[in-house]
């Protein structure tokens, strides 16, 4: 326990939205201090940290200035540029590392290094002009999905093609030089695998997370999953497999297909706490955020125990038109518990918090956390 970052040090995150605000209060309630630093100001992680830093990720000169007094440096959004990380990494360790940064912030990297680890991946192939789009159609058939090999999120970056005719048009939407086709997953349901890993190799999860999909958005997700216990055992497997193959410390959440034919594959790997885990928070004896703080920190993992059945409902801008939510209303309910992330502008689409129910099963969980999403507009 010599080399564990002890409460009262401060620790760095680098991205300033809700994740890293779950983070920060985790910490907080820890004993620790945060520092954040991002492009914006007044964000949902600068309103509860000790120290908001508002500069470029690529400001190499301040993001020494803020890894300096920091012990350790962790991260809330997988699109830092690796420049950033390298020189953070020069004042204070960087969990987890810029190798797992490099692989995840990559869909063709990262389905590659799938791949290469043995497991189960999305058939895919890459694509890097118009005609190499056409062999890999002729590879994976149709439906398929095209997606930028970066910067991509909840949907964004990627078209649908239901036939080889849409091809150009698709190419030509995308407006990038490096893509990647992936075979369309005829899935009978979506789950993710949140898993801490610390310094010393140990893990924990929580999952399989059954998750669905509004518009390519998480809208609701539910633990646990309904599912075989070989199927959810094989989740984790390969979760553990995952983490241990990239040396993380920290936490990372792994999202699946669960086929029709019951197999599962891997969609994508996200290296930080994940939308799917808030549901921890309420539910759980140790929560994501507080495993990130524990891994990154080198401190012991907490236990992932559940004590009850949850659902999480997302709270996206669009309920916000044509006035803000009635809160007292949600708040009525019983075993219902309402996060709001501090953000000023409800625009559609945008995350702006979530609800938590929790219930004696997963049915009647989910069930309840939708009627009180209702319950705001109602
Ligand atoms: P992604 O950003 O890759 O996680 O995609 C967002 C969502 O789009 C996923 O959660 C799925 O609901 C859907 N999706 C993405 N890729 C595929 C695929 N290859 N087959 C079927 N659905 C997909």
């Amino acid at each position: 326990m010599n080399d564990a970052i002890l409460p009262g040090a401060t620790l760095g995150v680098l991205g300033s939205g809700q994740l890293g605000r779950m983070f920060a209060i985790a910490a907080r309630r820890l004993g620790y201090r945060v520092h954040v630093l991002s492009p914006d100001d007044d964000t949902p992680t600068g309103q509860v940290a000790d120290l908001e830093i508002n500069a470029a990720y690529d400001d190499l000169d301040a993001v020494a200035e803020f890894a300096r007094n920091v012990s350790v440096v962790t991260f809330e959004f997988e699109n830092v540029p690796a420049a950033t990380t390298d020189v953070a990494a020069s004042f204070a360790p960087v969990r987890p590392g810029g190798n797992v940064l490099h692989v995840t912030q990559h869909r063709l990297r990262e389905k590659s290094f799938l791949r290469q680890s043995g497991l189960p991946v999305t058939p895919f192939a890459p694509v890097r002009t118009l005609e190499e789009l056409h062999q890999a159609i002729a590879l994976l058939g149709c439906p398929a999905v095209l997606k930028t090999a970066a910067w991509g999120y909840d949907g964004k970056g990627q078209v649908m093609l239901r036939e080889a005719s849409q091809a150009a048009a698709a190419w030509q939407s995308l407006a990038t030089d490096e893509a990647i086709l992936e075979a369309f997953v005829d899935f009978q349901s979506e789950l993710s695998i949140v898993a801490a890993r610390g310094i010393h190799g140990e893990f924990v999860c929580y999952g399989p997370i059954a998750n669905s999909h509004d518009h390519h958005i998480l809208d609701l997700s539910v633990l646990p999953a309904n599912l075989p216990r070989k199927t959810a055992d094989e989740a984790v497997e390969i979760a553990r497999t995952v983490l241990d193959k990239l040396d993380v410390v920290g936490v990372l959440c792994v999202e699946l297909f669960h086929h029709r034919n019951g197999e599962l594959l891997v969609n994508e790997l996200a290296p930080r706490p994940h939308n799917s885990g808030h549901l921890t928070i309420d539910a759980c004896v140790t929560c994501q955020f507080e495993q990130q703080v524990r891994a990154v920190c080198g401190l012991p993992l907490g236990s992932t125990r559940l004590h009850s059945p949850a659902a999480m409902a997302n709270l996206l801008g669009d309920l916000w038109q044509p006035r803000q939510p009635n809160w007292a209303a949600a708040c009525a309910l019983p075993d219902v518990k309402l996060h709001l992330y501090g953000k000023r502008q409800a625009r559609p689409g945008r995350k702006m918090g979530h609800l938590t129910a929790l219930a004696g099963t997963a049915e009647e969980a989910a069930a309840k956390a939708l009627a009180a999403r209702a319950a705001l507009v109602g």
